[in-house]
């Protein structure tokens, strides 16, 4: 078998940690002599890097697959297909993929993306008639082994085009929120140790990324299964730290986690941006007691004040589920007076889904769906007009902005984002990807900032 004529294609569904881990699969399978076709019916190999944190994700990829086989079928050229990410851990997979797809030969759990070039070679040397799974064992034994769903160091990842790059610091979540299937799909919290996430980042930097963004599930319970070693706002000093780093942002925080010396190393940072994502999911108590999120609203209202406090001009973003499982119009209503009280930049709204394997999914009082989509639709229109009226507040400011590429309407000026995570479109022709500008604000939306290059005519601040 020549080996170096070997063709891949990634498809990457769902969130950050997945793009992450799709860079991990295509340098592997670089390292082994494989390479990157340009369009996937090409590919002697097809990764399809799996979400499954909603059912309609899951419906999503299970459609793909199916369109991936016919349209290659016609071809005349099936490649192998693997299943990997969320979808390959949930229970029951092999025998889901024998019934819905069973041209798929991998089914490759998050834990053991590493170990997709050996399995694939085993595929195409056997010609295996039956799929091959490495998924991890269940959540109890995970337990027991506590590494399972944690990828090994060292391991190459392909370079990505941009200016910005992800670095996992932790994989897995122990808190079970009850709506959420992640804590089953990628396992129990394991965090990196720093010394392993400080060489990877200041790789990156040498390599010119000028923003690095920490990924875990709920980065502020960084290091708390460590023995030793600092937690996230130590973590987050020593990365500040590192020489010729830019710019610091990480995905996902958790307010119950989210401690105030955290809020004060960030005050004082260089480099971690002033931007808070806060996922509030709902301004009822008795709702965030179903939902298991561990803080009250109180809790939450007293740590964007805290924010805003220590950080004047910070952004803080959140996420809000309406229409949870017994969700009152008084629980709704809560949820409205908190978000018109705090003032936050921005929202991603969604309606409840039910994740099958879930505890919220197994509850009584199911919300309709016309009062669900009603409730999202009033908390948009209260959310917008606050986004934009805060953005509206901004014109006149000046915006520390990392240009990312061409503005997709208007390809002579250049987008990018600011400090606080805000869209910014710089009307000045001149800056490249990467640069670092400031920009004079002269017009705001609910969506975007726009406005020309101010007192740096070219290139880094
Ligand atoms: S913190 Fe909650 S919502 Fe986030 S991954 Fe963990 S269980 Fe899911």
């Amino acid at each position: 078998m020549k080996r170096n004529k070997l063709t891949y294609f990634i498809e990457t569904f769902g969130c950050q940690m997945n793009e992450r881990d799709s860079e991990t699969i295509g340098g592997l399978l670089e390292q082994e002599g494989f390479v990157q076709a340009q369009d996937v019916l090409d590919a002697d190999v097809v990764v399809v890097n799996t979400c499954a944190v909603r059912q309609a994700a899951e419906e999503k990829v299970w459609s793909r697959l199916g369109q991936l086989v016919y349209e290659s079928g016609r071809r005349g050229n099936v490649p192998v297909i693997v299943l990997a990410g969320c979808m390959a851990q949930l229970p029951g997979t092999v025998e889901r993929i024998k019934q819905r797809a069973p041209y798929v030969k991998l089914a490759v759990g998050p834990g053991h993306i590493h170990r997709i070039p050996e399995l694939v070679y085993r595929v195409l040397e056997e010609c295996s008639a039956k799929p091959v799974t490495a998924v991890s064992p269940s959540r109890t034994e995970a337990r027991r082994t506590e590494s399972t769903q944690m990828l090994p160091e060292g391991l190459p990842r392909v370079k990505v085009p941009g200016v910005s790059a992800y670095v996992a610091i932790m994989y897995g979540c122990d808190n079970f929120c009850s709506y959420c299937i992640v804590p089953f799909t990628r396992g129990p919290q394991v965090s990196r140790e720093p010394e392993f996430i400080i060489r990877e980042i200041q790789e990156l930097v040498d390599q010119g990324y000028i923003e690095i963004t920490l990924l875990g599930q709920n980065v502020n319970a960084y290091g708390h299964d460590l023995d030793r070693g600092p937690g996230f706002a130590g973590l987050l000093e020593r990365i500040d730290g590192i020489p010729g780093i830019r710019r610091i942002r990480y995905l996902t925080s958790h307010p119950r986690d989210f401690t105030e010396d955290m809020v004060d190393v960030i005050s004082q940072s260089r480099h971690v941006c002033e931007h808070f994502h806060l996922p509030l999911q709902s301004g009822s108590n008795r709702i965030l007691k179903l939902m298991n999120r561990g803080y009250t609203r109180e809790q939450y209202r007293d740590l964007v004040y805290y924010i805003k406090d220590r950080i004047p001009g910070a952004a803080v973003t959140t996420d809000i589920i309406v229409g949870f499982p017994g969700e009152t119009e008084e629980d709704f209503r809560d949820t409205l007076d908190l978000i018109q009280e705090l003032r936050l930049d921005g929202a991603f709204m969604f309606v409840f889904s039910p994740r099958k394997g879930t505890a919220a999914a197994r509850m009584d009082n199911q919300i309709p769906r016309k009062q669900k989509s009603d409730r999202l639709q009033a908390l948009v229109e209260v959310q917008n007009e606050i986004t934009r009226a805060i953005n509206k507040s901004l014109i006149g400011t000046v915006q520390e902005v990392l240009i990312e590429g061409p503005d997709s309407r208007n390809p002579e000026y250049y987008r990018g984002r600011a400090r606080t995570n805000k869209l910014v479109v710089c009307t000045t022709k001149g800056p490249k990807p990467g640069d670092l500008v400031k920009v004079r604000v002269a017009e705001a939306g609910t969506w975007y900032l726009r406005g020309p290059e101010a007192e740096h005519p070219k290139g880094h601040i």
